[in-house]
């Protein structure tokens, strides 16, 4: 018989399947309560369920999450894992402790379909969609193996916290990894749910992040049923260069993409949307596209995050110097778009979009194709 992954379950359904095998809602949530805020795995442990219970679940369930293949740690404290979604196929979830939070890069597709031409993961093309307990699992296991790490005494940037069975290391996720979250719509909001539900992680909308290269109509739904915080990637300040760093935005042009965004704002857990922007040496980072993000974004209360870019074998790209990127970052803020620029965090063990699991597999094996890409 089939065994039934309980990773897979928000809570709702939790407690359907329970129901389904005659047991009360309550019991549903004890085991939602074992799993995500202990991180227990083995319904043994489980010692406020009856005996038989626990037997019956043995039977019918399992809790698996994708099984690590790598472990990454870098000199700032950075945790990167590589995780099996089987067949050759790797997806990565990058952990960065900072001195308030501890924020996990989780994944929500092996691959991506969307070919953005400065991107690792689009470069490897789409393969498949996480499953819930693949999305939920990255969370999972980090806080795992973040306790047993802290435990060890081996992680002295986490927080001195005692790390009890509930301490649960990652306070923030920004759903950043491997994917377009958005093209991932039902998993992706049904891990976010469990992130957010108090029976779970418990945390807030402010604390969850979901970054989309701009996929329109699913920004909409989002808001809808799910609004957490949200990141675009920009890229470019106007259509005829997104459009061809991103083809993406042939189908939902810059316009469009803003509007949604505005509308996403009624509904926000911020009063702001961030939107990412990756500075590419000689091809979106000059003074004319800092300009024209002025005024293209003087209408959307936001904030830009500048992304140096993250090279990768043969990208065909090369990251701004440091000097273009400040003054980029002084123009914006001197024009009153508050400007931040990402740190780079664990380049030493690859912890950018894309890149370990890249170094698995080129599944599409084209050529570099950047050829008339830089203007
Ligand atoms: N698909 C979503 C989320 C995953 S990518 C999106 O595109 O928003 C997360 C962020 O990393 C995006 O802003 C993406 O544009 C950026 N990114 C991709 N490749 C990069 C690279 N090589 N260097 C720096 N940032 C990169
Ligand atoms: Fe996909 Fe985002 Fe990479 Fe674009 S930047 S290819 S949307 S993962």
């Amino acid at each position: 018989m089939q065994l039934t992954n309980l990773l897979d379950f928000t809570l709702p359904a939790m407690t359907e399947w329970f129901a389904a095998q005659g047991e009360k809602a309550f019991r549903a949530r004890q085991v939602f309560h074992w799993i995500h805020q202990r991180g227990v795995a083995d319904f043994a442990a489980m010692t406020d369920l009856a005996k038989s219970l626990r037997a019956k679940l043995e039977e019918t369930a399992v809790i698996e999450a994708p099984a690590i293949l790598s472990e990454h740690r870098s000199q700032d404290g950075t945790v990167k894992w590589l995780f099996d979604v089987g067949v050759g196929n790797g997806i990565e979830t990058v952990f960065i402790p900072e001195e308030e939070r501890g924020t996990l890069c989780v994944s929500s597709q092996v691959g991506c379909a969307l070919d953005c031409k400065f991107c690792s993961t689009g470069r490897q093309g789409f393969n498949r969609d996480l499953t819930v307990a693949e999305i939920i699992g990255q969370l999972w296991i980090a806080n795992r193996r973040l306790r047993e790490l802290q435990a060890e005494g081996t992680f002295s940037r986490l927080s001195a916290a005692d790390p009890g069975p509930d301490f649960r290391p990652v306070t923030n996720v920004v759903m950043m990894g491997m994917g377009e979250p958005l093209n991932n719509f039902d998993n992706v909001v049904g891990a976010m749910s469990i992130m957010l539900d108090d029976h779970a992680y418990g945390l807030s909308r402010r604390r969850v992040t979901l970054s989309t290269s701009g996929v329109v109509p699913n920004i909409r739904k989002l808001r809808d049923v799910l609004p957490v915080a949200l990141a675009v990637s920009l890229h470019a300040p106007d259509d005829e260069l997104r459009s061809r760093i991103m083809p993406i935005n042939q189908a939902y042009p810059i316009r469009e993409l803003l509007a949604a965004c505005r509308e996403y704002l009624e509904c926000s857990p911020r009063d702001f949307i961030t939107f990412e922007y990756v500075m590419l040496d000689g091809v979106n980072d000059g003074e004319a596209h800092a300009r024209g993000l002025v005024d293209l974004l003087s209408d959307t209360p936001c904030k830009v995050n500048l992304i140096p870019f993250n090279p990768f074998p043969n990208s065909g790209f090369v990251r701004s110097p440091r000097g273009v990127i400040e003054r980029f970052s002084a123009l914006l803020n001197a024009s009153g778009i508050v400007t931040t620029t990402r740190k780079t965090r664990g380049e030493e063990i690859d912890a950018a979009c894309g890149q370990l699991a890249g170094q698995i597999q080129d599944r599409t094996g084209r050529p570099t194709r950047l050829e008339g890409i830089r203007s």
